[in-house]
């Protein structure tokens, strides 16, 4: 089983009972937060002959089989990486006009096996302009015993057009007595590590599931703090070094970087939560309070999320970085041997 957002679960599941289910949704919130083992949730309990999320899938439930093994004809999931026609080389990782004609076109088929047809877009923010607008004329006449169901980190990136049709669901973090019971529920690790899973989740329940499936996962995230720590300690030159790095990787894989600077602003959140909560984590050997203040990695935190933005707006990355290493706070080496 799964956990999930227990409030936003019941509002879908109070939805069904009443008879009031909206043919369209769209579930925000941030990163790894649970809004996709929602939506399949949410697709379980309407295709469900037993109508539950937690159905034991026995033989007389064909449906929740098919769902668990990412086979029925009734949900599609699609993201700006589903192979469509028309779609090759989808560099720029955009959700395209050929992605929309092609739920279109499967909408328009109707369902085989279940009353609806659900489709779920992952990373709905991506739609560029044509999709979108394509994605707006299927709303305005969609067709019959169909659901669509975005998911969204920021609502702010949605058409407002777009925006005014859905009935919106946020989906917040969960807390982390919840996340560690289901952990050690769930998983057989030991509780030094269970606590390691906590702090670099940061109450996002699919990294806590990730993380604790394969645990070795968690030696990834001390490699990326370490190369944080040599640059937060390089001095400009050194900078410009790791700019031009940087930059070269961003070009052969974009995801590679994306992934790096999300995990060093989730170290920063670490380490200001930690702060503020008094709490003494030793989850790493050098703290970044060790070097810096508050503001200063607030600074850092602001600065990463400028480097994402100019990026995903196709700045050149050699100078985004090279912007990058010049604004964030530098660090004396000299002071962390004193300590
Ligand atoms: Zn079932």
């Amino acid at each position: 089983m799964t956990i999930i957002n227990q409030k936003a679960y019941k509002i879908l599941e109070n939805s069904i009972k009443k008879n009031s289910l909206s043919h369209f949704y769209i579930f925000h919130g941030p990163n790894n937060v649970g809004k996709k083992n929602l939506a399949i949730s949410f697709a379980k309990l309407l295709f469900c002959k037993e109508n539950t999320k937690d159905c034991l899938v026995s033989e007389t439930c064909i449906n929740c089989k098919k769902i668990d093994d990412g086979k029925h004809y009734d949900l599609v999931i699609m993201d700006s990486k589903s192979p469509v026609d028309g779609v090759e080389d989808n560099k720029s990782d955009q959700i395209k006009l050929a992605h929309v004609q092609e739920i279109s076109r499967i909408a328009n088929l109707g369902p085989f096996m279940s009353e609806y047809k659900i489709f779920i877009l992952d990373g709905a923010e991506k739609l560029n302009n044509e999709a979108s607008n394509a994605f707006l004329k299927l709303l305005e006449e969609p067709p019959k015993s169909s659901i669509f169901l975005f998911l969204v980190n920021d609502l702010s990136s949605i058409y407002p057009t777009i925006l005014s049709r859905a009935q919106k669901i946020n989906i917040l973090e969960i807390s982390e007595e919840e996340m560690e019971k289901y952990i050690s529920s769930n998983f057989d690790i030991d509780d030094s590590v269970i606590q390691k899973i906590l702090q670099f989740s940061l109450g996002k329940i699919e990294i806590a599931e990730k993380l604790s499936s394969d645990t070795t996962l968690i030696d990834g995230y001390y490699e990326s703090y370490d190369r944080f720590l040599e640059f937060c300690t390089s001095d400009i030159s050194e900078r410009m070094n790791f700019a031009q790095k940087f930059s070269t990787r961003f070009r052969t894989d974009r995801n590679a970087i994306f992934n790096e600077l999300n995990l060093w602003i989730d170290f920063c959140k670490i380490s200001l939560n930690n702060f503020y909560e008094d709490k003494n984590s030793q989850l790493f050997d050098t703290d970044l309070f060790d070097m810096f203040d508050t503001e200063e990695i607030n600074n850092f935190v602001l600065e990463l999320i400028k480097t994402i933005s100019n990026l995903r707006s196709n700045a050149n990355p050699r100078l985004v970085f090279d912007v990058m290493g010049l604004n964030l706070p530098v660090f004396q080496k000299e002071k962390l041997n004193g300590i």
